[in-house]
């Protein structure tokens, strides 16, 4: 923790009284700003594209994708609506009706975008995946979710889904992007030959509309179902906590297999009727600068990892470029260090925003938004229309406590629109994340007097070592203050005396070399800083930390690893260089 603070000008940003906005909001509200369609009925997609095409802004630019070549494809506000009119004919007339499931299995391409919002006109359910998946996490999550109809290429098609596909019984249909392989319909043809016009299905707001796994952090994914409603949600935070205008271009850098992807990545900057930018390529670090230099990007939404490797590489390699454009910078997905956010000021003039939510809740719940001093460290504050706590729970009571800088678990007021509505096949899972009237996160959290959030780590990842109850992200980020230090990961390991002590790997930076002299430095850097009862007890060096595919380092396989237990699910699991 720091008792820095990063003070703003912020005379005209939105929220700038944050009391009177929260004491003024309601979702009715909210809602009351999107369009909705005849009888109360609501479709997401109707409210990303074609409420804006209606109100004149056809001609605007929706999403500006830039393939991997780096040669740019821009899709109006109109062309997202004749294609996704056309994706929906589609579905239509292979036989797909409203609620049956429409998975997506591709690269960040145009047809993904088109796919999801068009699965969600049509009334179906979009379950993106993420392209980089094998073929049994494929396979399990198409079986769990009961895919019937998937859209991908003919490459990932014969290397991933072929093998496995008589297995999922459910899916009826396989569109390729690419020209047909055996066993797949070519997409492109039936596009050309649909209408470009399309009544959008008369959804209900508890209609289900977007499956998602989680990262599968802790354990085995879960299956979490959205429902239409939840645009409401998805269309506040963006403004409120992303602090999206109409006409802003916007780079949220997360791939749409995940659901910071969807709900940020589509959904928020299309009903803000923003410009989203997609990159098709994956992370390098001038392409990035690039990116955000010569496409004058506004609003930035990215995560810690990405981050910590734009730091690693060195304010040098933005050379001579410039970003005049660039308005506010977000991230989310795990702690981000306030070495990370200190930087973001030095570097960009501005900090980086760190804000919270899950899977479950489907959208931004905690936020340091455009208004607010940012204390580095912080996760923010709950946004309007979402009361949070920090409880404990002790059986079937829950108390919450209100001391500032108590710790205890993160737990919302539930009753928000992008609330999951169930975790798909497990119905006793999730009635057990209610208790008390409160939605119980998992995360481990204080407050403090002035009301800002500070997450200390997962609940399973807490350490208790001689009485102290230490969360991984403190000593995580005193370590990172470190020159040397790229990326850590703690973890409490099984001791005699202590019952667990500290134990942190690191990976260094480049023009570093992992020497027992370093260990002592980082060693007495930590004690310096955490003291002796909080600070490591063991430091390893390693190349890489091994990360889920959303980029989340697992403590947990460093744990079963150091300890000879099974891996687990590892089903997400991306970088595994030890
Ligand atoms: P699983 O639930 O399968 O173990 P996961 O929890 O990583 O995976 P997600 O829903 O993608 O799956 O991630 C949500 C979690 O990510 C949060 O519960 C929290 O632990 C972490 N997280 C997200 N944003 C932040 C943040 N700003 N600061 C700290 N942690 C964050
Ligand atoms: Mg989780």
């Amino acid at each position: 923790m720091t008792d820095q603070r990063i003070t703003k000008d912020t005379a005209d940003a939105n929220m700038a009284d944050y009391a009177a906005t929260r004491a003024a909001f309601s979702w009715a509200d909210a809602q009351a700003r999107l369009a909705g369609l005849p009888g109360s009925h609501l479709n997401i997609a109707h409210e990303a594209i074609d409420r804006h095409v209606a109100a004149g802004h056809g001609t605007q630019i929706a999403l500006r994708w830039i393939a991997k070549s780096g040669a740019c494809t821009d899709y109006t506000y109109a062309d997202l609506a004749h294609q996704t009119n056309r994706f929906a004919n589609v579905l239509r007339a292979r036989g797909l009706q409203p609620g049956d499931k429409v998975y997506g299995l591709l690269g960040r391409v145009p047809e993904l975008y088109i796919a999801a919002l068009g699965t969600l006109k049509a009334g179906c359910v979009f379950c993106p995946l993420f392209s980089a998946f094998g073929p049994e996490p494929i396979q399990a999550r198409m079986q769990i979710g009961g895919a019937n109809a998937l859209i991908t290429s003919t490459r990932l098609y014969k290397r991933k889904v072929a093998g496995i596909r008589d297995t999922v019984e459910t899916l009826k249909e396989v569109f390729t992007i690419d020209g047909a392989a055996s066993g797949t319909t070519e997409l492109a043809p039936l596009m050309d030959a649909a209408s470009d016009t399309f009544t959008t299905a008369q959804t209900d707001p508890e209609d289900p509309a977007l499956l998602h796994f989680t990262s599968g952090t802790t354990g085995k994914p879960k299956g979490v179902v959205h429902v239409h409603q939840a645009v409401v949600a998805h269309d506040t935070t963006g403004r409120l906590a992303l602090d999206l205008r109409p006409g802003d271009i916007y780079w949220c850098t997360a791939d749409p297999g995940w659901v910071t992807g969807t709900s940020y990545g589509i959904i928020a900057p299309l009903t803000n009727r923003a410009t989203m930018i997609v990159d098709e390529a994956e992370f390098d670090v001038s392409r990035w600068y690039d990116i955000l230099s010569g496409e004058s990007v506004n609003v930035w939404y990215t995560a810690p990892t990405a981050i910590r490797m734009l730091m690693k590489a060195g304010a040098d390699a933005i050379g001579v470029r410039a970003f005049p454009d660039l308005r506010f910078m977000a991230s989310v997905g795990e702690p981000l260090n306030p070495e990370a956010v200190i930087w973001g000021a030095e570097t960009f003039g501005m900090p980086f925003h760190d804000n919270w939510w899950q899977t479950e809740t489907g959208g931004i719940m905690i936020a340091n938004y455009a208004a607010m001093d940012v204390k580095p460290g912080s996760m923010g504050k709950p946004l309007p229309g979402i009361e949070a706590g920090i409880v404990e729970v002790n059986g079937d009571d829950v108390v919450e406590l209100t001391e500032p800088m108590a710790m205890g678990e993160l737990a919302l007021r539930p009753g928000w629109p992008s609330m999951m509505r169930g975790y798909l096949h497990e119905q006793a899972r999730y009635e057990k994340c209610f208790k008390g009237g409160w939605y119980l996160s998992g995360d481990l959290a204080m407050r403090d007097a002035d009301g800002y959030f500070w997450f200390v780590g997962r609940a399973d990842d807490l350490i208790k070592s001689a009485g102290h109850l230490i969360g991984p992200f403190e000593v995580e980020s005193a370590l990172m203050e470190h020159d040397a230090v790229a990326e850590v990961g703690v973890i409490g390991l099984p001791d005699d005396t202590a019952g667990q002590i500290v134990k942190a790997y690191v990976a260094l930076k480049p023009g570093h070399e992992p020497t027992e002299d370093l260990r002592l430095d980082l060693m007495g850097h930590a004690r310096k800083r955490l003291g002796p009862a909080v600070a490591p007890k063991e430091i390893a060096f390693r190349q890489n930390l091994p990360k889920t595919r959303s980029s989340k380092i697992m403590r947990r396989l460093l744990k079963a690893r150091e300890m000879g237990l099974p891996e687990g699910d590892i089903s997400t699991l991306e970088s595994d260089e030890t």
